[in-house]
């Protein structure tokens, strides 16, 4: 298959593209490098520049003629999301809506979105099934949930000339090899390595005691390319993650220790909560599992040194961003 990757020049993007190659696919690229990197984009893949915002770059894209759509692109930073909404709503929601447009105008009939699990918000049971009623804490949470509810109520018009068949992965937090060390906005795990590696003191908000869910990005290519032609997939919306819940504390103990350090002999500052910080979160993935046949293979201490090894060399030797 032929498969537009927007945001392929991203973390979990350029992963897709690998996976998409290594199945036997091709993948296309239509990204603005805002904070992608061709580094990322794999040798077979198309690349082209261009900003889902754009409704002619869109266009062009499609000329490229591809069978399905994987819709990765978007500001992926809560803290951003705060600085400035407007960017957050444009990207997120109203490229969306430009993609969908682009999907039935061409007769696209495959495309899968790139959701998130914070739209499920506080108060949730952790972990947390798909049936969970959506409470959004933050302006990122919101336009990622109003995108996700575009994809599906587009896919379920009754006067599409040609289907649509649509997937949502709501991804849980994603880390791994190519993560961005550089970036504070997003990434918590990539972040407190990188910090460990330029000697930087590392910055808790809130209390620590706020838990995540962390999967490995290649858990969760396999999981987007067993999807793409799996009609069990159809119509659906599916949590990503590994249901182990684990505090920011753990995190940062766990990542000081993979260095040989501790809190006794490393500088942390601690900070109030940041606006849009969930309390808990871990994935109920038992719907992945029935539809998918799919499970997390990659544990998180073994995940979590094959982070550490090549972060320690991407900063001794980085690839120009
Ligand atoms: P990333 O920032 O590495 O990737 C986003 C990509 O989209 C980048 O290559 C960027 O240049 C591109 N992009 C941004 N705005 C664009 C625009 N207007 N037009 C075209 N391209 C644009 O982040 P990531 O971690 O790889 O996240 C990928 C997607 O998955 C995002 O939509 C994010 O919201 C979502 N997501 C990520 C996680 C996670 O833990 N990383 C979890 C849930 C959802």
């Amino acid at each position: 298959m032929r498969v537009l990757v927007t945001g392929g020049a991203g973390f979990i993007g350029g992963h897709l593209c690998e996976a998409l190659l290594n199945a036997g696919h091709t993948p296309i690229v239509l990204d603005n490098l805002s904070t992608g990197s061709l580094a990322n984009v794999p040798s077979g893949t198309i690349f082209l520049h261009g900003d889902v915002r754009n409704p002619d770059e869109i266009s062009q894209a499609f000329d490229h003629a591809p069978d399905a759509v994987m819709h990765i692109a978007g500001q992926a930073s809560i803290r951003l999301s705060f600085l400035d909404p407007t960017v957050d709503l444009a990207v997120n929601t109203q490229g969306t809506i430009n993609v969908l447009q682009a999907c039935i105008a061409r007769g696209v009939s495959r495309l899968l979105f790139a959701s998130s699990m914070t739209i499920y918000g506080n108060g949730a049971p952790a972990p947390t099934p798909e049936t969970t009623a959506p409470n959004p804490v933050s302006y990122y949470a919101i336009t990622k949930y109003a995108a996700e509810r575009y994809v599906h109520t587009t896919a379920a018009r009754a006067d599409l000339v040609s289907p649509l068949n649509v997937t949502s992965f709501r991804m849980f937090n994603v880390y791994g090899e190519r993560q961005n060390l550089n970036n504070s906005y997003q990434g918590v795990f990539a972040i407190f390595t990188g910090n460990i590696l330029r000697g930087e003191p590392i910055n808790i908000h809130s209390d620590g005691e706020q838990s995540r869910d962390f999967v490995h990005v290649e858990d969760i290519a396999r999981a987007w390319v067993s999807a793409l032609d799996n009609p069990a997939a159809y119509g659906q919306v599916i949590n990503l993650g590994t249901g182990v819940e684990q505090s920011v504390n753990h995190l940062c103990d766990a990542t000081l220790a993979a260095f040989g350090l501790n809190r006794e002999t490393y500088s942390i500052v601690h900070h109030p909560s940041q606006p849009g910080d969930m309390r808990r979160s871990a994935a109920d993935i038992r719907r992945a599992q029935e539809l998918l046949g799919w499970q997390p293979t990659i544990p998180f201490d073994i995940g979590m040194m094959r982070f550490i090894d090549w972060a320690k060399q991407a900063i001794k030797s980085p690839t120009p961003r």
